[in-house]
């Protein structure tokens, strides 16, 4: 797998490369934006100048009817008609001053043919018109010639820019003079105000007259001839001859003009391109933001659809690795599976084999057992049938002599022999016998008494001492009352012919506690105790240390089937002052009465 680094590089170059596609989107949006942005500025401006230039000529026009009606006035024409008038002249002077102050007019002025200022508003000031010569400006000419003059010049006294308008005073077909009303321009300028906007008033010669911009003013926006150059230099609207070149960038300024027919001016409204730049360039700013944010939209979108895509493959991936590891794993299983039925039937087989291996051993030991028993039982019977056919024989020979006496006891020891057979026979079918009584509570104190009374006598000629420690109270045990005297009756037979084996004294130990759940039976003698052979092997049927006559090996052998069958124990061993310990264990009963019947082992 790549590193996903290497994954994202690519795309983000991409994005990169669409912001650079789109990016010339800017250059329209430029373009309306300025082409709105400029519209919107130039009716702005527009409505600005259309207002200044409503109030410029209105102020014009309201004094330019002005010098025909006052041109009529008698004092003024009389004036004109003795003009040396000392009397006179005050009167005009003052006339005109207070005409002066009754229409706002900056001078009004009356002129003699020869263009001598006769009286004047201002006569009472420092710069008054009285005496001056003005003939030179081209609204007298134009009075004289008997035509309403106007001229817009820079006032000679006062520096003031002004706009003259002239009429003749006539009398009859003769004119008497001019009659002349100055008006103050330079406050027009000042009701602009302070604004980004500025006024541009050029005069017909492209002379800037009227500005915003102080620096501007008498400037020439065009080149002038040199016929225009005579006429500025004899009529002086300027305080200079030849007005220098306005050096305006245009780049820089937004112009939108109003030609004023009337006068023959222009105004102009220059707005700064800064205006305009402003409000579009935070438009294109806006949208660039708006595209960029738009491409980060998209490397957004694009992400998490690759993020989408990516986890879908992931999600692909992992499902056909499960797949592949169910699949691996089904396989798995099913080796295991063939493998263990494999087993299985293998065990099977080996577990036949076993129970074949078993059935042979079975039919083995049973050969073994059946030939052990044959021989013993061959060897038990034999013994006494040999006897008793030599006793049967000698008591044929006994009778032919008339030794009746002699044959009976030849016969008895017959009838003896025959008891003894039938007791070995007795045992075998003991030992060979399903008991299927169930266990029953016993008293053990009476089952030992009867044991003992059974022996009592062969005790008695042995000289056995009987140390009985057995408590007073009754124990009851879970056992059979003739199996429980059986097994006793075995294991005191073993004690006294062990004791046998000794000389006096000859001791046998009877004791009996309770253990738990049970109560155990003690029975010790002072014999020579277990030879460490027939320790271990003293409850094999058919094992015996003694001679065929003294015992057939089942005793013990018999002891330990019946009380297993009783749930109890046989326990074998050496008491370590000497003499063999023998252990029966029991479990321990209810209280109780036999009321059954008394086993019987039908001997
Ligand atoms: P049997 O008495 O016919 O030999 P048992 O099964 O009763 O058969 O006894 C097996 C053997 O256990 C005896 O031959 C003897 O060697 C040994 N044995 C049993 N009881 C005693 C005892 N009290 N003292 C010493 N040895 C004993």
């Amino acid at each position: 797998m790549p590193p996903t680094a290497a994954l994202h590089r690519p795309r983000w170059r991409s994005l990169a490369l669409l912001a650079l596609l789109l990016a010339p989107l800017l250059w329209p949006l430029q373009q309306l934006a300025e082409r709105y942005y400029r519209d919107a500025l130039n009716a702005q401006s527009g409505q600005t100048l259309d207002l200044y230039v409503a109030n410029l000529l209105g102020t014009l026009r309201r004094y330019e009817v002005l010098p025909p009606i006052l041109s009529k006035l008698p004092t003024l024409r009389q004036l004109l008609q003795e003009r040396d008038d000392a009397r006179l002249r005050d009167q005009a002077n003052r006339l005109l001053g207070g005409l002066q102050q009754q229409t706002g007019a900056d001078v009004i002025y009356l002129m003699a043919p020869d263009g001598q200022t006769l009286a004047a508003s201002n006569w009472d000031r420092h710069d008054s018109f009285v005496e001056r010569n003005f003939s030179y400006r081209p609204y007298f000419r134009e009075a004289m010639e008997g035509r309403h003059g106007r001229f817009f010049g820079l006032g000679t006294t006062s520096r003031k820019r002004g706009y003259f308008f002239a009429a003749p005073v006539r009398e009859g077909r003769r004119i008497l003079g001019v009659l002349v009303v100055k008006v103050d321009l330079d406050h027009t300028e000042t009701l602009w105000g302070d604004r980004p906007e500025q006024l541009l008033v050029t005069d017909s010669y492209g002379v800037v007259i009227l500005t915003s911009q102080a620096d501007w003013r008498f400037h020439a926006t065009r080149e002038l001839d040199n016929a225009e150059r005579a006429v500025i230099a004899d009529t002086q609207p300027y305080r200079i001859q030849s007005p220098p070149p306005l050096q305006l960038d245009d780049a820089a300024w937004l112009r939108q003009g109003r030609h004023l027919e009337d006068i023959g001016w222009t105004a102009n409204i220059l707005t700064p391109r800064s205006l305009l730049d402003r409000p579009v360039r935070a438009a294109v700013t806006i949208g660039g933001a708006a595209l960029l944010v738009l491409i980060l939209l998209l490397g957004l979108l694009m992400q998490r659809r690759r993020h989408y895509l990516e986890r879908i493959a992931l999600d692909a991936r992992a499902r056909q690795q499960l797949e592949q590891r169910v699949l691996e794993r089904t396989q798995d299983l099913e080796l295991l599976n063939s493998r263990l039925k494999q087993e299985v039937l293998e065990r099977e087989q080996a577990q036949q084999e076993l129970v074949r291996a078993q059935d042979e051993l079975v039919q083995a030991g049973k050969l073994s057992a059946l030939g052990t028993m044959s021989a013993s039982i061959s060897h038990e019977l034999n013994q006494p049938l040999a006897a008793i056919r030599s006793y049967a024989d000698n008591a044929g020979v006994l009778l032919d002599h008339q030794r009746s006496e002699d044959a009976r006891g030849n016969l008895r020891q017959i009838s003896e022999l025959t008891e003894r057979m039938a007791s070995i026979i007795a045992h075998l079918r003991a030992f060979a016998r399903r008991d299927r009584h169930a266990p029953e509570s016993v008293a053990l104190q009476p089952a030992i008494d009867d044991a003992l009374a059974l022996l009592a006598k062969r005790r008695q000629a042995m000289q056995v001492e009987l140390i009985r420690d057995l408590p007073d109270a009754t124990l009851w045990v879970q056992a059979g009352e003739t199996r429980l005297r059986q097994v006793l009756g075995n294991l005191l037979a073993n004690a006294l012919d062990a004791l046998g084996e000794k000389a006096p004294p000859r001791r046998i130990w009877l004791s009996a506690q309770h253990a738990g759940a049970h109560v155990e039976l003690q029975l010790r003698d002072n014999g020579p105790g277990f030879s460490a052979e027939a320790l271990q092997r003293a409850r094999e049927p058919f094992f015996t240390t003694k001679t065929s006559a003294q015992g057939l090996g089942l005793g013990l052998a018999i002891c330990e089937t019946l009380m297993r069958a009783l749930g109890g124990e046989l326990l074998l061993a050496n008491h370590p002052a000497g003499g063999a310990l023998l252990t029966l264990r029991l479990r321990t009963a209810e209280h109780g009465v036999n009321i059954q019947p008394p086993e019987d082992f039908a001997l």
